[in-house]
């Protein structure tokens, strides 16, 4: 089965997977779906014995259908290797009764690096595909962790380069540390006078420049993109809910076929939707929670059915969540409409225009399966300390929102199913707020000495992640405002 790639605003289609992933974004601003959600062809009794890779394989294989086995073989084998700290890729623990999913053991830990260890080779693969001899320029707007874990990912990659934009004071200091070292000379990192949407509205506003693309073209160059909005990071995170559902039945946790339900910690909707998307394959999972922090938007559109991003942006202790617009519910928007792209394209455009849409009575109907809720700073961190307090377990500030949603939509609703709770960056990442949330207090001191005293008192080691950047070289200090960025990419790359 062939599965094409089209806009969810209309301008493009027929397009292959390799073709889709080169693009990143289409030309019209929309998103690219497939045409279809194909269903797993192996059962959950065969993947409970797979490994993390084959599982990873015959979720991918589905989606990239223009990618041959060897292709998509070699390209999750490079991925999913020793740059883990665990063989299993992602962990499953247990903890006060829920079933936390570990996203982060791997090079930068946090979760984006489920899917930014893969997409360089994705692309480069896809490259070699479409006979494309540009170098390839990925363009990311961060809110902390994907900025990061895209360098990390495409640092010294042949045929690539890499520019990261974050909100200036927008980002924990590990995360600011960690991307200002960052090596390879292909990476560039820039400081953004402004906040993350401001980051991701300039990065979009960048790609539709059609004028542009002919001015880097001319040197040899061509723009691609690694934010969530690209298909190659969508159908990674695929895998780890359908390994997880098979390694809960593996271990006995589960009957085969009994309903899981599952809480993501949401920002731009990804990892989320990658759940729905599981779901939609097969894997029997039941309620999506999407949870929110203070920056509620996704909670007030699931409970009204009305998005709308005229409000102030709020800076949280989970910061990889400050976000106002949610790229990729532009995808379940349009599955919700029946793929109708015109629809969807009047949706956005309303967005754009007033800052706030409706969707229909059958549209939200449609999305049903979802729960929004949202915690604020406090039942955040007295959630953290409760489950410390109750078992040990440790988890970051991002995961402890999602732990205190997956609790109020149990009180709410009654509803007793298990619960897999996606935790999605270490602890160590957010040192300071996790600290505090379990002391109750934050005793000064810097950085480092907080990381080392969260270790002393929870007896987990500090990650390599974070031990490296304690002496490393600060190497990138570009900073500029968002109408600037064109002229910063131009400048980086010399044109
Ligand atoms: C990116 C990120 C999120 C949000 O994920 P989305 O796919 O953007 O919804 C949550 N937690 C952490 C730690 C992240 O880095």
């Amino acid at each position: 089965m062939n599965i094409t790639y089209q806009s969810t605003r209309g301008g493009e289609r027929g397009l292959t997977a390799s073709q889709a992933i080169l693009k990143g974004l289409a030309v019209d601003g929309g998103l690219f779906m497939p045409d279809q959600i194909p269903q797993l062809d192996v059962s959950m009794g065969q993947l409970a014995k797979m490994s993390y890779q084959e599982i990873a394989y015959e979720v991918m294989k589905l989606f990239l259908t223009d990618f041959t086995e060897e292709e998509l073989k070699g390209c999750i084998a490079r991925a999913y290797d020793e740059k883990f700290d665990c063989p299993e890729i992602a962990v499953l623990s247990k903890a006060d009764g829920d079933y936390y999913l570990e996203l982060y053991h791997g090079s930068t830990i946090a979760f984006k690096d489920m899917a930014l260890s893969i997409l360089p080779h994705l692309m480069t693969t896809a490259a070699k595909k479409n006979g494309v001899s540009n170098e390839i320029v990925i363009l990311a707007a961060t809110s902390g962790d994907t900025g990061k874990a895209a360098m990390a990912g495409f640092a010294d990659v042949p045929g690539t380069r890499i520019i990261v934009f974050y909100p200036k004071g927008g980002v924990s200091r590990i995360q600011e540390l960690q991307m200002v070292t960052q090596k390879g000379d292909n990476t560039a990192v820039v400081a953004i006078h402004g906040n993350f949407d401001d980051a991701q509205t300039g990065v979009k506003k960048i790609f539709s420049d059609r004028e542009f693309e002919k001015r880097l073209a001319a040197k040899g160059f061509q723009l691609s993109s690694a934010n969530s909005i690209n298909v190659g990071r969508l159908v990674p995170q695929i895998a780890y809910y359908v390994y997880a559902y098979a390694k809960l039945l593996e271990n006995g946790e589960i009957a085969d076929g009994e309903l899981v339900n599952v809480t993501v910690p949401t920002g731009n909707f990804g990892n989320i939707l990658a759940a729905y998307l599981a779901k939609r394959m097969g894997t029997p999972i039941g309620r999506l929670i999407c949870a929110s922090n203070e920056n509620k938007v996704l909670y007030d559109f699931f409970s009204t059915g009305v998005y709308d991003r005229e409000r102030p942006f709020i800076l949280t202790s989970s910061p990889s969540m400050d976000i106002l617009i949610s790229s990729n519910l532009e995808r379940l928007i349009y599955l919700s409409c029946g793929c109708d792209a015109e629809k969807t394209a009047g949706l956005m455009e309303e967005l754009s225009r007033d800052g706030r849409y409706a969707v229909t009575e059958d549209m939200r109907a449609f999305m049903a399966d979802f729960w929004g809720g949202y915690a604020d700073e406090k039942e955040n961190a007295s959630v953290i300390q409760a489950v410390f307090r109750s078992c040990g377990y440790l988890m970051d500030t991002h995961t402890g929102v999602a732990a205190a949603v997956s609790r109020q939509y149990k009180r709410e609703t009654g509803d007793e199913r298990k619960m897999l709770i996606a935790s999605t960056a270490s602890p160590f990442k957010f040192s300071g707020s996790v600290l505090e949330a379990i002391q109750g207090r934050l005793d000064g001191g810097d950085e480092f000495a907080v990381v080392d005293e969260l270790s002393r008192i929870s007896g987990v080691p500090v990650p390599a992640a974070v031990e490296e950047i304690r002496t490393a070289l600060v190497r990138h200090t570009r900073e500029c405002s968002p109408e600037q960025m064109e002229e910063e990419v131009a400048d980086i790359l010399g044109c």
